[in-house]
């Protein structure tokens, strides 16, 4: 059933729901477009549209190849909507479940594509801080490339700074998704351009293994783990992109590559990546012991083990309609991290207890790693300390003076 958003759009079908709304196929002035409709509850906070119209020059300044572009903010009665290009595809989420792990010039074209949208959004200014798999878009109409690969664009710059206020953040104080949240958030520190290289290798470690290194059971363990433990060596993982895997999983953020870089070290490995097969890795299995002696590991409904999710809500009053919640937020780095860092590794001790990535106990683990809202907030408190996350909640605001937002 369509519906006028604003004087200019129509929003005509519902092409996928998320944490933050719902995105509909539409139609504007020059074509179809994506419409992301922000929820209602979100779209009534006067605070929150307050933001929304601040940031629309930082918004709609963002324009990259690899970058969904956000064309138009509407704020229209009680609907607040962002306008943006539609990509006509899937999400790197749905595909990781189809096909469970990606031959590896296949995951590296990705990935070196979602390093190119980054060195531009780290030039102009932009952290994305909430870089996974369900922010990655598989463009099917464009064409393809190494290892058979569609474009891919990083989307969702920008949604959850609109929804991140003290307010809505007070819970748990952190953004983000915990697989994928560098040591130095974990630590407190505030997230720079390095955090995104960290979870874009981490997207593409999941890519290549199944899983991502450091994820399985409570919040609190995963964060801990990102601190202290040291990712594990992939069976069959060409030499050169391991290295490539470790430096950008390095906990100190100035060791790990730049965007620009990270995106030129994998296409030169791409030809030597042609042809390999998918990695041979265990497979997280349906059912295992953890998950039978655990009931929080099983679905509400009963006997089947609970699915995986795509992310935790973090955002107090999210809707339980998506399994890819999203909480994304954007944040002016300072000219030095914008410079990058020196190259290196940084390997830490493993914690003792934790389970090996590939192990039957992490493979358990991984499918009960998403949990509510509720239970984070207080894990994580405990786990981290509430002071380590303050860095990501309202303190949080980009400087004003590098900061070009305004009023339209
Ligand atoms: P949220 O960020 O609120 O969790 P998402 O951004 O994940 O929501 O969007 C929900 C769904 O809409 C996803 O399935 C995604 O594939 C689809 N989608 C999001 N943005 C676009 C777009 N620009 N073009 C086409 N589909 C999109």
């Amino acid at each position: 059933m369509a519906r006028k958003i604003g004087s200019r759009y129509t929003a005509n079908q519902i092409l996928g729901r998320g944490s933050a709304g719902t995105v509909w196929l539409g139609e504007g002035p020059e074509g179809p477009v994506a419409i992301k409709l922000l929820r209602e509850d979100l779209a009534s906070d006067q605070e929150l549209v307050g933001r929304f119209v601040q940031e629309r020059t930082a918004l709609l300044g963002l324009e990259h190849p690899r970058i969904v572009t956000v064309r138009d903010l509407v704020v229209d009665g009680n609907d607040l909507a962002l306008v943006m290009d539609l990509v006509r595809g899937t999400d790197l989420r749905t595909r990781l479940e189809r096909e469970r792990r990606l031959a590896p010039e296949s995951a590296a074209a990705i990935v070196a594509d979602i390093a190119d949208g980054l060195a531009a959004a780290h030039a102009a200014g932009i952290v994305h801080r909430d870089v996974k798999p369900e922010n990655i878009l598989l463009d099917m109409q464009g064409p393809l490339g190494p290892g058979g690969s569609h474009p891919a664009l990083l989307t969702d710059f920008g949604v959850a700074k609109l929804i991140d206020s003290p307010k809505r953040t007070r819970a748990t104080k952190i953004i983000g998704t915990p697989d994928y949240l560098a040591p130095e958030i974990v630590e407190g520190l505030p997230p720079r351009a390095a955090v995104d290289i960290y979870a874009l290798a981490t997207v593409l470690y999941e890519l290549l293994a199944g899983f991502t290194p450091f994820g399985g059971g409570h919040p609190g363990a995963v964060l801990r783990r990102h601190v202290t433990e040291t990712v594990v060596p992939l069976p069959g993982i060409p030499e050169e992109l391991w290295q490539l895997l470790v430096q950008c999983l390095a906990k100190a953020p100035a060791s790990r590559l730049r965007a620009s870089e990270l995106a030129a070290r994998l296409r030169e490995q791409l030809p030597l990546l042609a042809g390999l097969p998918p990695l041979d890795v265990d497979e997280p299995d349906a059912e295992s012991a953890d998950e039978a002696e655990d009931p929080a590991a099983r679905d509400p409904a009963g006997d089947q083990p609970a699915r995986r999710r795509g992310a935790v809500s973090l955002v107090p009053g999210a809707r339980p309609d998506s399994n890819r919640d999203t909480h994304t937020s954007m944040r002016v780095p300072a000219p030095d991290e914008l410079a990058g860092g020196a190259h290196g590794t940084a390997r830490a001790p493993r914690a003792t207890g934790a389970p090996r990535p590939g192990s039957a106990r992490h493979r358990a683990a991984m499918r009960r790693r998403r949990i509510t809202l509720g239970v984070a907030g207080v894990v994580l408190a405990a786990a981290v300390g509430a002071g380590a996350w303050a860095a990501t909640s309202g303190g949080d605001e980009p400087p004003a003076d590098t900061h070009s937002t305004s009023a339209p």
